[in-house]
């Protein structure tokens, strides 16, 4: 063997072990081959093989420079004719350069859609395209364009849906297609274009299934959703703080009848903290900026500027968004969804409330930082607004009654405590709120009489994985959801693929895909999962950093996704490693409300806060009755914070896993929201989060077309010449097969089915058509 055979092989070797099928398989690098080089693990450039020598090769640049790098630093490139592709599993070779250059090339012509076999992936444009609104609806519609697009993945969505039940129809996918619901999940980053997406395709949904007036107040309802749980922030000037689950639901004949929205996780924290140069929830800004003069009256209402609670991170206004203007749009969205004048109302006085509590004034009265309130602007304004006596209100928020046994003492609280108890009231109040408009929104979309018809669509639209500089329980909870819908997708495209094809017996090389039940193992198992173990810690008064580092220490080191390193947790996730430092996790997963707080909003002569109070009095009686310690937790089992979100992703899972999924991934091209700029290394970290390069190598490999021999034999079977006798349908079906020429890689026979790859079949559906 010459060292040239030596190097080709391991170049082989490598290539085809680090970029499956996007490396050279048959093909040796020669002379004048076009490839990438790699400079560094995000950028590559094009150039052709000069000479080989040894490990190197030789590579003249397109920019005319020669470069000598070592053979495991290069990869194919496809050829010029394949630049423009619009669905990546069609290019030759698969790599990530490859996918980058093909994306980029789409971008820069404003072709943001692309896809990647089941996953349509959209580049954000940071600006207007003129690719949607009726016009293309109606082509979408009616296939007078197919290339991909939001519209087109609800399109298919809503056909599907629709031809769920109907018996008449040959289905040629036959696998999953007996349900009739179906879901489209969207994913990405913080600024990817989520939500203007999950827009899109509500829009779609709802030009199609136009009738009654739901379509419009489901647009109306996202409005408002965005007001009170949108922000800017450091990555998107309208950023959402919560995760949404949107259901259409649809009559006989597809018309919207219905509707119903979940919302998952609001960051309750950005009322009352957040960092410099990011925003609170919209509706703060708009009611200070757009209030008309008889309610900034009667809220005793001031701008911006004069709010604490605003004015702490350095930001008040959003570069081309006009607050007042918003305020009147949120008014007719209210109103149009019959949010009565007198609930506005309410709703604006709790704003208010918030907005005011902010700026009462604790002052340190001695040296162990007891604390005292002065009767200023800002407690009459909130105690007013919430209904509750000044002094009832101060007493709530700088002391603390504690019980032993038939004896209640009053302690003092200090600065740091008085200003959790406030805060503590503050995001209970925020949240309420949400909670509370969220259900009347589902009211008035006819949740209620709806007939079942089984046929609904579902749109998520919730906050991707990340990974910061420094992470906490808040994002910590973010991407333990994400890994559960990871692991949705996975088992979607991935798994019951290939356990189809091994249940069928036919040959298939197993793709080695990012399966991550470790790390949800890591998270849920019980009782030695972190959920587990955090609210056990959480559930001790003793409990501290220190000894929830110390038991996470002692439990888990077994599991490979977990390192302690400190103070610090470490978590392999499906997208990468995130470090999370440990402080406030147990307060942050209490979320305590003290008792003295809700005896203060039950005591309101108001009925709005009474009824905040009441909710929360239901929900936590037996303990407020029984309770010897000074916090409740804010949610109707008593749960903390980590638990009721796993128990909302196991919910939301039970319903996604009864649809027909959807994926739609959404792409930040830069991180300065603007529009043309491409960052390699930006796109190519969530490439790689989203398992887009192993879902074009199962597409592209997989057999994408499956129909029982039976069915085969019944449809195509008439078109055998008289010759051909055959008996059973798997005979039938082989001999159609032979027929139609049908290469031997293009289709496998299993035990019950036949599997075609991709476009294989319209040949045998071009002369049924003709035959018939
Ligand atoms: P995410 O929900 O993923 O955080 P958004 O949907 O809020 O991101 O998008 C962030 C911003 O990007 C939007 O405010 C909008 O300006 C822009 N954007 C996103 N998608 C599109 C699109 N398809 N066309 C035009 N602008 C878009
Ligand atoms: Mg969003």
């Amino acid at each position: 063997e010459s060292p040239y055979d030596t190097a080709v092989d391991s170049f082989q070797q490598d290539a085809s072990k680090e970029n499956g099928n996007g490396g050279f398989n048959s093909e040796v690098p020669f002379k004048k081959l076009r490839v990438w080089c790699s400079i560094t693990s995000a950028e590559w450039k094009l150039g052709n093989i000069q000479f080989i020598s040894g490990q190197n090769v030789h590579v003249s640049l397109s920019d005319g420079k020669t470069l000598s790098v070592s053979t495991k630093n290069i990869l194919p490139a496809n050829p010029d004719i394949l630049i423009d592709v619009d669905d990546l599993i069609r290019l030759a070779y698969l790599n990530e350069p490859s996918v980058l250059h093909n994306l980029q090339y789409r971008y820069s012509r404003d072709t943001i859609y692309t896809k990647a076999g089941l996953v349509l992936l959209s580049v954000n444009p940071f600006r207007r395209l003129s690719l949607y609104g009726k016009d293309y609806v109606h082509a979408y519609r009616h296939k007078l364009i197919d290339t991909p697009h939001v519209y087109a993945v609800s399109d298919n969505a809503f056909t599907e849906m629709m031809r769920g039940n109907s018996f008449n129809t040959f289905i040629l996918i036959i696998n999953v297609k007996d349900k009739a619901d179906q879901s489209i999940i969207i994913s990405g980053v913080s600024g990817a274009g989520k939500t203007e997406t999950a827009k899109f395709a509500v829009e779609y949904l709802a030009h199609l299934g136009a009738g009654n007036g739901i379509e419009n107040q489901v647009l109306q309802a996202n409005t408002i959703l965005e007001a009170l749980g949108n922000a800017r922030t450091s990555l998107n000037n309208n950023s959402s703080r919560f995760g949404k689950l949107i259901e259409l639901h649809f009559s006989e004949i597809g018309k919207i009848c219905g509707a119903n929205i979940q919302t998952f996780l609001l960051e309750k924290l950005r009322v009352v903290q957040r960092t410099t140069g990011e925003r609170s929830y919209h509706i703060f800004y708009q009611l200070c900026a757009g209030a008309p003069t008889h309610l900034r009256e009667h809220l005793n209402l001031k701008t911006a500027e004069h709010y604490k609670y605003l004015m702490h991170s350095d930001c008040l206004t959003i570069d081309g968004t006009d607050d007042a203007q918003s305020f009147h749009t949120l008014l007719e969205a209210l109103d149009n969804i019959q949010f009565l004048k007198e609930k506005q109302y309410n709703l604006f006085e709790m704003i208010a409330a918030i907005l005011w509590l902010g700026n009462i004034s604790f002052s340190v009265i001695d040296n162990e930082n007891h604390v005292e309130i002065a009767v200023d602007e800002g407690i009459k304004s909130a105690s007013k607004l919430l209904g509750c006596n000044e002094q009832e209100l101060i007493l709530a928020l700088s002391t603390q009654k504690i019980q032993t046994g038939q004896c209640s003492t009053v302690k003092k609280l200090t600065l740091s405590e008085a200003i959790e108890t406030r805060d503590a009231l503050v995001k209970y109040i925020y949240y309420s709120l949400f909670i509370w408009l969220v259900e009347h929104i589902n009211m008035s979309l006819g949740v209620g009489n709806v007939e079942i018809t089984g046929r609904s669509i579902f749109i998520l639209d919730t906050s991707g994985f990340g990974s910061f500089h420094k992470n906490s329980f808040e994002q910590l909870c973010i991407n333990y959801a994400n890994e559960r819908l990871q692991q949705h997708f996975n088992r979607h495209v991935f798994k019951l693929e290939q356990e189809e094809y091994m249940q069928d017996g036919i040959d298939w090389t197993q793709i080695e895909i990012v399966d991550n039940t470790q790390c949800l193992n890591l998270f849920e198992k019980k009782p030695l999962g972190l959920l587990s173990l955090l609210d056990e810690e959480s559930a001790q008064s003793s409990s501290n950093g220190l000894t929830f580092i110390n038991k996470l220490k002692k439990c888990l080191n077994g599991n490979p996704c977990f390192k302690e390193k400190d103070g610090a947790i470490g978590i392999f996730h499906y997208a990468g490693q995130v470090w999370y430092t440990i402080d406030g996790f147990l307060q942050k997963n209490r979320d305590p409300l003290h008792s003295d707080l809700i005896r203060l909003l039950l005591s309101s002569t108001q009925e709005f806060p009474k009824l905040l109070g009441s909710n929360l009095l239901d929900n936590s009686q037996k303990k407020l009755s029984s309770y010897a310690g000074p916090f409740v937790y804010v949610d109707s089992q008593n749960q903390c914070v980590g638990t009721q979100i796993k128990d909302q992703m196991f919910k939301l899972m039970q319903i996604l896993e009864k649809t027909t999924s959807h994926f739609i991934c959404c792409i930040k091209p830069n991180n300065k929201m603007s529009s043309g700029l491409y960052e390699h290394d930006l796109v190519l970290q969530q490439l790689r989060c989203c398992g887009v390069l192993e879902m074009e190598k199962i597409s592209k490999s997989g057999f994408s077309t499956r129909i029982t021999h039976q069915q085969f034999a019944e449809r195509y079977g008439f078109l055998l010449d008289k010759t051909v006798v055959s008996q059973d349908p798997l005979g039938a079906s082989l001999a159609v097969l032979q027929q139609f020429n049908v290469q031997p890689d293009m289709f496998q026979v299993g035990y019950t089915k036949i599997f075609l790859r991709t476009g294989s079949i319209s040949a045998l559906e071009d002369s049924r058509n003709r035959a018939l």
